[in-house]
């Protein structure tokens, strides 16, 4: 495995960074999540979009351009000779010292790691995951916007948490007026006669381009797509529910704190749409 390193290609063991890197010591930086497939790295413009809009939002400079990301990414796949995988590009404030003030550190860490991807069985993709609500509040915009993909994921750590004690794979995490914001690293979209639902990213959601690309899809294939606040009732009585994320591409739900979803499996249109999103992974993307 070859990790890039502010632009030198190392190994697992040599990639290595300082103690002081604000990322560590404050949460200070942001983050992409990308897949490849079959070669291809998918959606590759739009997470590089949300990269530099990031950066921009928190007045962090990446020392490359886009195009030159780009290039590194293609460069560093290649290196690891991977045709399908999970990409992880981090960008840190770099090296300061203990006090707070990013002026102190003036040179950003930027670190790609290309790895083999495990995660739902595919099993979970056709009777669906069992997954529960958490009291752990999503951060809205006008506190760190959930816009802003940055190394602060403590809430979405406690979500974790909350949902390994309850023996579950994934959560829904509410906003605090109680509507539904998202999971712990996934958008959520519930279906109600034929209708799909996500929030819009104003509850407290990532701009997930994954949820993009479904709501593009459902428009193609004819579904009919509302971005609207909802609650935990919609949830229950929903007819299908599921979770989008690069990692978990469409994964459906087919439990809610105990109410089951629809049949108790992945629903017709959470299955169409899954099957359709593979088909659109295998040929859009970035060689
Ligand atoms: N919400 C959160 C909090 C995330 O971290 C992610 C990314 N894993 C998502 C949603 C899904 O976004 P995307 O489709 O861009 O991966």
């Amino acid at each position: 495995q070859v990790i890039y390193l502010n632009g030198k290609y190392v190994s697992k063991a040599d990639a290595q960074i300082s103690v002081y890197d604000h990322g560590f010591l404050y949460g200070d930086g942001i983050f992409e999540g990308i897949r490849m497939y079959n070669g291809n790295i998918f959606k590759c413009n739009e997470h590089l979009d949300r990269l530099y809009d990031s950066a921009k939002s928190i007045m962090l400079t990446i020392p490359l351009s886009q195009d030159e990301l780009r290039q590194v990414l293609i460069e560093t796949i290649r290196r690891n000779e991977l045709r399908d995988g999970y990409i992880r590009l981090v960008v840190s404030r770099g090296p300061g010292d203990l006090g707070l003030d990013p002026r102190r550190s003036p040179k950003a860490n930027v670190i790609l790691i290309v790895e083999q991807l495990s995660i739902y069985p595919e099993e979970a993709y056709i009777n669906g995951l069992k997954t529960v609500s958490v009291s752990t509040r999503r951060n809205v915009p006008d506190a760190l916007n959930p816009k802003i993909k940055s190394l602060n994921y403590l809430n979405n750590i406690l979500v974790k948490i909350q949902a390994n004690l309850a023996g579950v794979g994934e959560a829904i995490m509410l906003n605090s007026q109680g509507y539904v914001a998202e999971g712990s690293s996934d958008n959520i979209f519930i279906v109600k006669r034929g209708v799909v639902f996500t929030p819009p990213c104003y509850v407290g959601a990532l701009e997930g381009i994954t949820r993009a690309a479904i709501i593009e899809l459902c428009a193609n294939l004819g579904y009919k797509v509302k971005e609207e606040p909802f609650t935990l009732h919609d949830v229950y009585v929903a007819d299908e529910v599921f979770f989008t994320g690069t990692a978990a591409e469409v994964i459906a739900v087919r439990e809610v704190d105990a109410r089951i979803i629809g049949e108790g499996k992945a629903g017709p249109i959470t299955t169409n749409l899954l099957k359709e999103f593979r088909k659109l992974v295998e040929v859009d993307g970035v060689k």
